[in-house]
């Protein structure tokens, strides 16, 4: 009854969603505030009867707010919106990834990437971190490949490639293979790559609104590259789900863009939580990596990641491990309220 493709499938393990008790969730990477009072007066006055029909194939009117939200000189067509980053990952693989080549990554990295490699048959080439977990651009770019994928900041350690190093590999590396920079956690810190893509037409930057713009529960993504790209993954969406994004979440994503101050306040506010909160942890003695992302990752010697989560999970917060050979003593903490950090702040000093 079941394909052989199926019992190939090695699915994707997101962080825990527990029901049972009102738990502290800083397990991931959501926003801790609400989205902007914008959209909820966007939410209350949608027009329900509108459901009765197919939302608009492009999200052309989304894509126009994007894209003047973004400003750079983009265009509503270098803009692709799907529903969420995910499933803009998935055209992307399918749309630029062959069998042939591996797709190289960093070692540690966002895990749904190897997942999406094997579920389009593609190899892989893991690229090891550097000692201090930066990404190794110079091994990135060396051998062959058939394509690169990473995020900047990069998950699960926060830390962010400056532009300098992100235009070297873009420099070195051929131009007929594409160039994936996921940008899910730009807006804490780090500068976007949007203004090369006027230089590489290889370059594809993705975006999420499920961290900064609070939209984890909506589902919305998108693509920003040139003309030329934008449509080719349009030829793989219209080839497998014709109306990624329904009616209503074009009209919030519409309210989030035309609000986006109350974003940029948000998360600079995020920003300075996470480095009082890194500087704090810091002081007691654990190692934090630098992050320019909503959350950062941290270990302290002799404590192994697993034990530290379960005891922070005692007391009532969810945090994340990974157990990943090379990262296994670290825990991946999402920036939450100033007063949910100073009680977890109370935990972790105690630890170890
Ligand atoms: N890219 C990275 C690096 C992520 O950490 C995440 C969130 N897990 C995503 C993409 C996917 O985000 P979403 O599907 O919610 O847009």
């Amino acid at each position: 009854m079941y394909s052989k493709r199926f019992f190939g499938l090695h699915p994707y393990v997101p962080g825990e969603q527990p029901k049972d008790r009102p738990y502290v969730k800083l397990n991931a990477n959501e926003n801790p505030y609400p989205p902007s009072p914008e959209v909820a007066k966007a939410v209350r006055e949608f027009d329900v009867s509108s459901f009765r029909l197919y939302p608009d194939p492009d999200a052309l009117a989304l894509r126009e707010s994007i894209a003047r939200m973004l400003g750079h000189g983009v265009t509503p067509d270098m803009i692709f919106a799907g529903n969420g980053s995910d499933e803009v990952l998935s055209f992307i693989f399918y749309t630029f990834f062959d069998s042939d080549l591996p797709v190289a990554f960093p070692e540690h990295t966002y895990s749904f990437y190897p997942v999406y490699a094997g579920y389009y048959d593609i190899p892989v080439r893991k690229v090891p971190l550097r000692a201090d977990f930066s990404i190794d651009a110079d091994a990135l770019v060396s051998g062959d490949s058939g394509g690169l994928i990473f995020p900047n900041p990069n998950a699960p350690t926060g830390v962010y490639m400056p532009m300098p190093e992100l235009r070297s590999i873009l420099e070195r590396y051929p131009r007929d293979k594409a160039v994936i920079v996921d940008e899910a956690y730009i807006d804490f810190g780090g500068e976007t790559a949007i203004p090369l893509l006027a230089e590489f037409p290889n370059l594809v930057i993705i975006r999420t609104f499920s961290k900064s713009f609070c939209f984890a529960g909506a589902r919305l993504g998108f693509v920003v590259a040139n003309p030329e790209v934008i449509k080719a993954i349009f030829t793989t969406k219209n080839s497998f789900n014709h109306f990624p994004v329904d009616a209503l979440t074009q009209k919030i994503g519409i309210a989030s863009c035309d609000d986006s101050g109350y974003y940029r306040r948000i998360n600079a506010e995020i920003a300075s939580t996470r480095d009082s909160f890194a500087a704090a942890l810091r002081q007691s003695g654990w190692e934090v990596l630098p992050s320019l992302a909503n959350f950062v990752f941290a270990r302290k010697a002799g404590l192994a990641g697993k034990d530290a989560y379960e005891r922070i999970k005692e007391s009532g917060i969810l945090v994340r491990y990974f157990n990943i050979p090379g990262i296994t003593d670290f825990v991946r903490v999402s920036i939450g309220l100033p007063e949910d950090m100073r009680r977890l702040l109370e935990v972790m000093k105690s630890l170890g």
